[in-house]
C-alpha cells in the first residue's frame, strides 16, 4: 500500500509531485502557487531540501547514517540539508518537526535527463552540428560584547549585486545574541539584515547568512548585537576580485555535450589519445574495479513471513543468475535436514519429526547451506525471521538484479589521461580527478571538457601551448566506474562503490542500494580508523569508510597515480553539488573538534589567492559566483570528512590538493531564494557546469604553472 502524506512548505517556493511519481521516468513536477504542499509518495525514493526543527535532530540523522547530500547549515536561521530519503522517512522526519521545502530531484529524473541530453546531442549531430579574509578583522569594544567583521564581501552577477558578510561575536556561549548587518551603497541607499549563528559540532563558528541582494554596490557595512556590540565601519571587498585573461578569438569550448557514462568516457579517452597522439598518453591505473558485478540472491520462503537469503559465493555473471533454491519435505518421518546442489538447483531437504512434519528452522536451513555448500553459496536469516519454523518454498531464482544490459561485467581498469608536450616528469604535474561519488554526473564533464580544451587550444592558442609547453596535467575522469554503472542503470542516487562488504542480515537484498564503500573516506590520513569525524563503519551508511585504509581499489589508483609521478604538486578533487572551493584541512576529532593540522601562513595565503583566481575563472563562463563563505578549508566550511583523498595528498604528499563541488545553487530572483541543482540537473544545466568549471581547472593549470616560475626564480 501506498501511503500519500502531505507537508506544508515554509518556503514560497513549492513543487507538487504527482502520484505519478511511483513511476520512475514518467514524473512531471508542476511548479504551482506560493505554500503549496510538497507530496511524495512513501515508497519514491528523491532528494529533498529539508528544514530540520533543530540541531540535535541534524546530530541524530548523521548519526543513524542518513544520506546527506549537501551541507546541512543555517540559512536564514534555519537549519537546512539536502537529504536522499524515501517518502516514508520524509514522513518520519515531517512528524518530528522537520519542513520540507524543494524537491531537488527525483528518482526518474536522472535517467529523464540522460535520455534528454542523449536525445539532443543525436538531434545536434544529424543536424550538421571560507577561509577569513584577510585585512577584514576590525574590532571595536562598544557593549557587552566585542564584534570582529571577518569576511565582507560584495559582487555582481546577472545584473544583481550581492552582499555576503560573516561576523565573530565575543559572547561565544550565548546561543541568543542577535547580529544585524547594516549597509549603504555608493549613493546612499541603506539597508539591514540579519545574520545567524553558526555552530559545528557544539562549538560556536561565527554569525552569517547566504548572499543577500542589494541595489548597488555596498560602500560600507557595520554590525550590531543584541547585547550592545558594534563593530568598526568597514568597506566590503569587492569578489573575488580576479580575473582570468581574456580567451583569445577563436578560443575552442565546448566539447560536451550529452552525460557520459563510464563506457562514453572510456570512448572519449581513446579518441583523444588518438586525436592528439604527440599531446597525451593513456595510463591505466594498477588497481582493476570490482566491475559491474554483484552476488546473485534470491529470497527462499516469503520475507514477510518466514525466509532465509541465499546467494551465490560466486557473482552472478560468472554462471550463477538463474541458479534456483528451494526446500522440499522428504515426506517420510525421521529424516536428517540435508542439502544437495544438483543441475543448477539448490536442494535442502527439510528434517522431520517421527510423525513426519517437517521441523527445521530458519536458522537451521541457513546453518547447513553454509556448511555443506560453502564453496558456493552463502546464507543468512532474514531479518525477522530467526528461529521461525523452514516452509517448504521455491524454486526460487538467484538473480544479481542488475539492470545494465550495455555494461561489460568484469574488472574494469580505470584510466588517466597524462596531457602534455613534456610528459617526463621535468614539468610541474596538475591531477583533476571526477567522480569518486558515482551519481556526480556532471563531474566528468568538467574533466573532459578540461582536457579536450586543453589538447585543441595547444594546436591553435599559442598560450594554451605554452601551458601544455610548461605543465604536465594529468586527469582521471571517472575514479568509480562501476558505482557510475549502477547509477546510470539501477539506482541513480548511489554514491559508493559497488563492493558489498556486509555480513549477517545487512545481506538482505533490501538494502541493495544501501551497499557499497564511500571511496572518499577509504583514504589513509584523518581518517575514522584515526578517530576522525564524518566516515561510518556501518556498511549501510552514505559514508562507510570500508574495511580498512585504501582498502578499495578506487581510492588505491588516485594514491598510486599521484606517488608514481612525484612532480604533481596540485590536485582538485571534482565533486557535485552545492557550489564550494575547498582544501585541506578535511577532517577534525569529535573531542574539541580537534582539526588536522592548519596549513602555514604562506600555505594558506597560496590557497586563497589561488582560489580567488580559480573563482573568478569559474564566473567568466556565466557569471556564477562562488561564495566567499563556501570558499575555505573542508572543515571549516563543508563538514569534517574523514579519511577524503585531498587530505591524504596533502598531507602525506605534499601536494596542494583542492576539492570543487560543482552546481552552485542558482539565485530565484521571483521567490528571493537559493535553490539547490542536485546530482543529475537538466542537461543544460551539467553542460554550464562542466564550461564553467573546466575554466577554473585551466586556471589551476596556470596557476601551477606560476607557482613553478616563481620557484625557478628564487632557486
Ligand atoms: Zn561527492
Amino acid at each position: 500500500m501506498i501511503v500519500r502524506r502531505r507537508w506544508t512548505a515554509a518556503a514560497t517556493t513549492a513543487i507538487l509531485i504527482s502520484a505519478a511519481l511511483s513511476h520512475p521516468g514518467t514524473a512531471t513536477a508542476a511548479p504551482v502557487a506560493d505554500t503549496a504542499p510538497i507530496t511524495l509518495a512513501a515508497t519514491e525514493t528523491a532528494l529533498v531540501r529539508v528544514q530540520l526543527r533543530d540541531q540535535a535532530q541534524l546530530d541524530r540523522l548523521v548519526a543513524s547514517g542518513v544520506d546527506l547530500a549537501n551541507l546541512p547549515r543555517a540559512r536564514d536561521g534555519r537549519i537546512i540539508a539536502d537529504l536522499v530519503l524515501t517518502g516514508a522517512q520524509l514522513a518520519d522526519l515531517t512528524a518530528r518537526g522537520a519542513t520540507a521545502t524543494q524537491v531537488v530531484q527525483r528518482a526518474g529524473d536522472g535517467s529523464r535527463h540522460f535520455a534528454d541530453s542523449v536525445r539532443a546531442a543525436r538531434a545536434r549531430t544529424a543536424a550538421g552540428l571560507g577561509a577569513p579574509a584577510a585585512g577584514q578583522r576590525t574590532t571595536a569594544a562598544v557593549g557587552v560584547d566585542t564584534l570582529a567583521v571577518q569576511q565582507a564581501y560584495w559582487w555582481t552577477t546577472g545584473g544583481q549585486t550581492f552582499l555576503q558578510a560573516q561576523v565573530a561575536t565575543t559572547a561565544t556561549d550565548d546561543p541568543d545574541v542577535e547580529i544585524t548587518v547594516s549597509w549603504r551603497t555608493a549613493d546612499g541607499v541603506t539597508g539591514s539584515f540579519p545574520l545567524y549563528r553558526f555552530e559545528d559540532s557544539g562549538e560556536y563558528q561565527y554569525h552569517y547568512n547566504v548572499p543577500q541582494p542589494v541595489p548597488s554596490r555596498p560602500v560600507q557595512l557595520t554590525a550590531t548585537s543584541s547585547l550592545g556590540g558594534v563593530s568598526r565601519a568597514v568597506t566590503p571587498t569587492l569578489w573575488p576580485n580576479a580575473t582570468p585573461p581574456p580567451l583569445p578569438a577563436g578560443y575552442q569550448k565546448d566539447f560536451i555535450d550529452a552525460y557520459l557514462t563510464p563506457v562514453d568516457i572510456q570512448a572519449r579517452i581513446k579518441r583523444l589519445a588518438r586525436q592528439y597522439r604527440d599531446l597525451v598518453d593513456v595510463i591505466d591505473l594498477p588497481n582493476k574495479t570490482q566491475g559491474y558485478r554483484r552476488n546473485a540472491v534470491a529470497y527462499l520462503g516469503d520475507p514477510a513471513v518466514a525466509a532465509v537469503v541465499v546467494e551465490s559465493v560466486r557473482f552472478g555473471d560468472q554462471g550463477m543468475n538463474g541458479v534456483q533454491v528451494r526446500t522440499v519435505d522428504p515426506g517420510r518421518p525421521n529424516r536428517p535436514l540435508a542439502v544437495g546442489y544438483r543441475d543448477r538447483v539448490l536442494t535442502v531437504t527439510l528434517a522431520t519429526d517421527a510423525a513426519g512434519k517437517t521441523v527445521s528452522t530458519t536458522d537451521d536451513v541457513a546453518a547447513a547451506v553454509n556448511a555443506r555448500q560453502a564453496n558456493r553459496f552463502r546464507a543468512t536469516v532474514e531479518d525477522g525471521s530467526t528461529g521461525l519454523p523452514m516452509p517448504v518454498a521455491g524454486p526460487a531464482r538467484l538473480d544479481d538484479g542488475l539492470q545494465g544490459t550495455e555494461v561489460p561485467a568484469k574488472p574494469w581498469t580505470v584510466q588517466a589521461l597524462r596531457l602534455g608536450v613534456h610528459r617526463d616528469g621535468s614539468r610541474i604535474g596538475v591531477l583533476a580527478y571526477s567522480q569518486e561519488h558515482a551519481r556526480e554526473w556532471a563531474t566528468p564533464l568538467v574533466t573532459l571538457e578540461f582536457a579536450e580544451r586543453m589538447l585543441a587550444n595547444a594546436r591553435t592558442d599559442p598560450a594554451t601551448r605554452e601551458l601544455l609547453e610548461q605543465v604536465d596535467v594529468f586527469v582521471i575522469p571517472t575514479v568509480n566506474p562501476d558505482g557510475a554503472n549502477y547509477s546510470f542503470n539501477d539506482y541513480n542516487f548511489q554514491r559508493k562503490n559497488l563492493v558489498n562488504h556486509c555480513e549477517g542480515p545487512a545481506r538482505d537484498p533490501k538494502y541493495r542500494t544501501s551497499w557499497g564503500v564511500d571511496v572518499n573516506r577509504n583514504y589513509t590520513v584523518g581518517s575514522y580508523f584515526d578517530g576522525y569525524v564524518g566516515a561510518s563503519a556501518n556498511c549501510l551508511s552514505g559514508n562507510y569508510a570500508g574495511t580498512a585504509e585504501l582498502s578499495e581499489a578506487e581510492s588505491g589508483n588516485v594514491i598510486a597515480l599521484a606517488k608514481a609521478h612525484p612532480n604533481i604538486r596540485f590536485a582538485m578533487n571534482v565533486h557535485s553539488y552545492g557550489g564550494y572551493f575547498m582544501w585541506p584541512p578535511g577532517a577534525y576529532r569529535a573531542d574539541g573538534r580537534i582539526t588536522l593540522p592548519r596549513p602555514s601562513i604562506d600555505e594558506s595565503t597560496l590557497f586563497l589567492d589561488s582560489a580567488r583566481r580559480i573563482v573568478g575563472a569559474i564566473a567568466q563562463e556565466r557569471g556564477t559566483v562562488t561564495w566567499p563563505s563556501q570558499t575555505g578549508p573542508v572543515a571549516d566550511v563543508l563538514y569534517s570528512a574523514a579519511g577524503n583523498s585531498a587530505d591524504q595528498l596533502y598531507y602525506e604528499l605534499g601536494i596542494f590538493a583542492w576539492d570543487f563541488e560543482v552546481g552552485n545553487d542558482r539565485w530565484n530572483p521571483a521567490t528571493g531564494e537559493w535553490e539547490g541543482v542536485g546530482f543529475q540537473p537538466p542537461f543544460d544545466e551539467a553542460h554550464g557546469e562542466s564550461q564553467e568549471y573546466a575554466g577554473g581547472l585551466v586556471e589551476l593549470v596556470r596557476v601551477a604553472r606560476d607557482h613553478a616560475a616563481a620557484e625557478a626564480a628564487t632557486g
